[in-house]
């Protein structure tokens, strides 16, 4: 089945058997091919609003959207952008597009006016779906080399009242859906280009077919056995911005495929969270560790009836077992488990199989095991040699879900897929004895101590379990003996008497001495990714500034 690979490989697979997948259709196609068994439950519910669309409606004005796209001339191939928090329209516009063999590039609408330009350029979009509200961004004419003003020379549409120049969304909503042109898909083809986290470097953009987004959907929701098992009467809570794979994929295709309710929140707000919970009876979590720390930590939990849920999925970042257990106590009905994703691993490379349908043993901490149809390997990075079960290196994954490639990078593509087909994800873990996969830390964000590696995850997750720790993140800083050594950015809960001392001290107990913190500092947010993750380089930039005074 795989291309030729060493026979000393070791490589381990998910415990379900493999699947049949339909991925031969176009995306769109495949989402909405058991539409007739549900096509009057609900599909989206809009948080703010309540509105609902049924799955009937919610593919109807997918169509009007299409033919309202191809009004505005845009063909197969074309590139447009969203810039939308969680909305109905974001997935009219993506399903849409998808329909007419165009693009979708999800952009994070928070981002400067330069970030946006960037990957609009990048990505040569020739249509922008909007809030009114962003709209100014796209003016901005700072960020425009050569004096380009997208609202000039592409068409803007906005979601609610457009300003000067720009199009309503209705445009494309009362289109006749009779009208979509009929385009031939090729499963290779692209359809949604998201662009990394950034969390490394620049952000980079990641091209996903047909073929990509249908494999790993059905990796977690399809088959006899689903790895993720969603219900036709599950709600699903969808708070994680679309514009990131994890949501996209995991919340909304996954939902749309198995039929079961997506309830968008356009913002995360603690208060606001839990009474949806509460008033929708959502049944299934995604969640990033912020959440799970905002859900665990924050007194107003105690408030609310979450006795709905009843699966937790955490993905994104680092969950520390601590963290997990913690959350256990406030919804103790519920399946925690983690999923292990990368925008360029289509993007779900494992998944836990206590969300099965027929539900393994898990332990916390772990990130699942491999999906179905896929291989995953754990490499020495010196060597490339591939490692057996408990030994950590880098995770690397094949399958017909990665990415096509990085757009308009095919050096950078050639260096992270390597000529047999393996995705080298940069990440370090382990497989253990029972299949699960234990991330350790990046490759890159690993701190060495006189050569003994410190991974700031493990640091992050023994913090955030002090009572009087709201948030943490661990950097390493410059040291002429050793190198490298760990110091903590630390967010007090409420205690103003913890101190730096008690602090090094509490770690101390409970590590080997390379990992004992050198320095810790207080400030008041840790700063994060909308996808929940730790900007690490932020930390490590006011690191250098906070040295030099
Ligand atoms: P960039 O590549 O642009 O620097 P990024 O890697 O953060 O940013 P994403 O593709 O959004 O961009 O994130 C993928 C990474 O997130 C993985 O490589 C891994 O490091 C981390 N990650 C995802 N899920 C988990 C998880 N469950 N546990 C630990 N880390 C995770
Ligand atoms: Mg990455």
């Amino acid at each position: 089945n795989a291309p030729s690979s060493h026979e000393t490989d070791h490589i381990f697979r998910s415990k379900l058997p493999d699947i049949t997948i339909s991925n031969h259709l176009p995306l769109h196609a495949y989402c909405f091919e058991n539409l007739s068994d549900f096509s009057d439950r609900p599909c989206l519910i809009s948080g703010s609003t309540g509105k609902t669309y049924s799955f009937a409606e919610t593919h109807l004005i997918s169509r009007k959207v299409a033919a309202g796209l191809s009004n505005l001339g845009i063909k197969k191939g074309d590139v447009i952008m969203t810039l939308l928090q969680n909305c109905p329209e974001f997935v009219f516009s993506f399903m849409g597009a998808s329909m007419i063999g165009a693009v979708t590039t999800t952009v994070n609408p928070f981002y400067t006016p330069g970030e946006i330009f960037k990957q609009f350029s990048a990505s040569r979009a020739k249509l922008i779906i909007t809030q009114s509200q962003h709209v100014n961004k796209l003016r901005d004419s700072d960020c425009h080399e050569n004096n380009q003003k997208p609202e000039e020379d592409f068409i803007v549409i906005t979601i609610d009242d457009p300003p000067e120049n720009c199009l309503h969304f209705n445009v494309l909503v009362e289109a006749n859906e009779s009208e979509m042109p009929t385009v031939s898909i090729h499963p290779d083809d692209p359809v949604a280009l998201p662009f990394s986290s950034g969390t490394t470097g620049l952000p980079k953009g990641v091209i996903l077919t047909h073929k990509s987004l249908i494999t790993s959907v059905a990796q977690q929701v399809d088959g006899e056995i689903p790895n993720l098992y969603l219900k036709q009467d599950d709600v699903v809570l969808c708070v994680l911005p679309l514009f990131h794979i994890f949501s996209l994929n995991s919340v909304l295709l996954c939902s749309l495929r198995a039929g079961s309710a997506v309830l968008l929140m356009q913002k995360f707000e603690i208060g606001s969270l839990l009474e949806l919970i509460q008033k929708h009876n959502v049944s299934v979590a995604a969640v990033v560790p912020p959440l799970v720390l905002a859900l665990a930590k924050n007194p107003m939990v105690a408030n609310f009836d979450l006795s709905s849920i009843r699966v937790v999925l955490s993905g994104a970042a680092p969950l520390g077992k601590e963290l997990e257990e913690a959350l256990r106590s406030r919804v103790p009905q519920a399946i925690l488990g983690q999923g292990y994703g990368m925008t360029e691993a289509g993007p779900v490379l494992s998944m836990c199989l206590a969300f099965s349908k027929q539900p393994l043993p898990t332990k916390s901490g772990s990130c699942g095991t491999v999906v179905r149809n896929a291989e995953l390997k754990v490499i020495d990075p010196e060597t490339g040699s591939s490692l057996g079960r408990n030994q950590p290196g880098e995770i690397c994954i094949r399958g017909s879900q990665i990415m096509k490639g990085y757009l308009n990078d095919a050096e950078a593509t050639a260096n992270i897929i390597d000529v047999e087909g393996w995705l080298h994800t940069g990440d370090i873990g382990y497989v253990d004895d029972d299949d699960e996969i234990f991330i350790v830390d990046r490759v890159k964000e690993i701190i060495k101590f006189k050569g003994f590696q410190v991974p700031p995850a493990e640091l992050e997750a023994l913090l955030v379990n002090h009572p009087s720790i709201a948030d943490a993140a661990v950097v390493p800083q410059k040291d002429e003996v050793a190198g490298e050594v760990p110091v903590a950015f630390v967010v007090r809960s409420n205690d103003l008497d913890l101190n730096e001392e008690a602090v090094k001290d509490y770690i101390a107990k409970q590590v080997v001495f390379y990992k004992k913190l050198h320095k810790v500092f207080f400030v008041h947010s840790i700063p994060k990714s909308a996808a929940g993750k730790i900007l690490r380089k932020d930390l490590r930039a006011k690191l250098a500034t906070a040295t030099t005074m």
